[in-house]
């Protein structure tokens, strides 16, 4: 097992941040499809992984700084920090 990484956003998020949207905001709106969607645990952000081709959660990352997502797929319970680039599961 590794170590668990140090991670001091997890502490300054909301780990149970309710969803704004049931798909992603901005692919909703272009009309777009995704793959595998995550949530932003500091606004709510809903936006598409990196395996759908417009990677709109990792935008929101980019253009906010919101450091941490979660995934939004049922029976999945893992958060990711892009500041870190560090997994958690689960994120409890
Ligand atoms: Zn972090
Ligand atoms: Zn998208
Ligand atoms: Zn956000």
């Amino acid at each position: 097992m590794k170590p668990k990484p140090s991670c001091e956003h997890l502490s300054e998020v909301d780990k149970h941040r309710k969803p704004n949207t049931r798909g992603c905001e901005e692919c909703l709106k272009m009309g777009d499809s995704w793959v595998h969607l995550r949530v932003c645990l500091t606004c709510g952000h809903v936006g598409c992984c990196d395996s759908s081709k417009n990677r709109h959660a990792t935008n929101h990352y980019i253009s906010t700084d919101h450091p941490m997502v979660r995934s939004l797929e049922r029976g999945e319970d893992w958060g990711w920090c892009y500041v870190d680039q560090a997994f958690f599961e689960p994120l409890g």
